[in-house]
């Protein structure tokens, strides 16, 4: 296969573009995307101060590095849940500080068990809910270090694959509360809070994983956390997987199409009380947020003697 612009080597075949690339085409045009993205959903400015979330795996990694080389100033968050299982924790916090130190980029990492006295395992506690505690985790504590380091923005590597499949999935619901609030750039709806924005979201898993191969990014493998059940998302996933294998650029389409008609659900969005956690102070639904609302049920528990 070769390279449609030069014809030197291709590294991919971007059917749904009926475009082969090299290497150097390939990355010239990832970064093109990943800029198109960020202009077209105004979802930063070169004077914004960026924190990226940053797993340890291929797509937060590989959003790091192209926003940097955009020339963005990022900084990286590495939040560590202290899940031991399969070395998940230690392992991924390996991976993003390597790349942090070989790039000389500025990684934040928020031990979770030495702030809060609780790891993931400890949280989870009693809870059959599958997956909701990283969540609520992950969260709070982006929103917390990136409010105490003032930066204007937090970005997340969720790329198109990610986004495709919640939207089918909330589609397949009519979810229109979720339907409403789903896109490449979620607002503050308080000063306490920061607007959200998914670079990626225009690249498919595919292409992010070449870049981060390309780039000679090490990245985490395995990244499902063990606890994840990641059923539903993984079915939306293969079930679009097989329409675009069928009819190549369906995936976008049907993203960018969604965002286009968005205002259509724009009326579901509930009106958002602001109301300030009663014990760390962020906003909250109700008195107390649900981040503390976890602490609290496994400080509750420890004297119990249970835990
Ligand atoms: P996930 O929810 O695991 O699909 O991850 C979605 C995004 O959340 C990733 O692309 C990262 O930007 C961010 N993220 C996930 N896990 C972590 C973590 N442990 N620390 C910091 N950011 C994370
Ligand atoms: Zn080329
Ligand atoms: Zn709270």
């Amino acid at each position: 296969m070769r390279c449609t612009k030069c014809g030197r080597r291709a590294v991919i075949n971007l059917r749904a573009h009926r475009l082969a690339l090299c290497e150097r085409h390939f990355v010239e045009r990832f970064l093109e995307v990943v800029e198109r993205a960020i202009r077209r959903y105004s979802l930063m400015s070169r004077s914004s101060r960026v924190l990226v979330a940053v797993s340890g795996g291929k797509d937060s990694l590989a959003l790091w590095d192209a926003l940097t080389e955009l020339g963005y100033r990022a900084d990286g968050l590495y939040i560590d849940l202290g899940i031991r299982r399969q070395n998940y924790s230690r392992i991924s916090k390996e991976k993003a500080e390597a790349f942090a130190e070989q790039r000389g980029l500025r990684l934040r990492v928020f031990n979770l068990k030495e702030e809060h006295g609780f790891a993931v395992p400890e949280l989870r506690r009693g809870s059959r809910e599958v997956c909701s505690v990283c969540g609520i985790v992950k969260r709070h504590v982006m929103n917390r270090v990136a409010l105490e380091g003032s930066y204007h923005v937090l970005a997340t590597g969720h790329n198109l694959d990610d986004e495709a499949s919640v939207l089918l999935s909330n589609l397949l619901r009519w979810n229109l509360e979720l339907l409403a609030r789903q896109g490449p750039r979620a607002e503050a709806w308080h000063p306490k809070l920061l607007p959200k924005v998914k670079p990626l979201c225009l690249l498919t898993e595919k292409e992010t994983a070449t870049y981060a191969l390309v780039r000679g990014i090490d990245y985490v493998y395995e990244l499902e956390c063990p606890f994840s059940a990641g059923a539903t998302s993984i079915a939306m996933k293969e079930a679009l997987n097989r329409i675009e294998e069928h009819s190549p650029g369906t995936k976008l389409y049907f993203y960018t199409q969604f965002l286009r008609h968005r205002s259509a659900f724009a009326g579901e969005r509930p009106s958002a009380e602001a109301v300030e956690c009663k014990s760390c102070g962020l906003p909250a639904s109700g008195e107390v947020c649900s981040f503390c609302r976890l602490l609290l049920k496994s400080r509750l528990r420890g004297e119990k003697g249970d835990n």
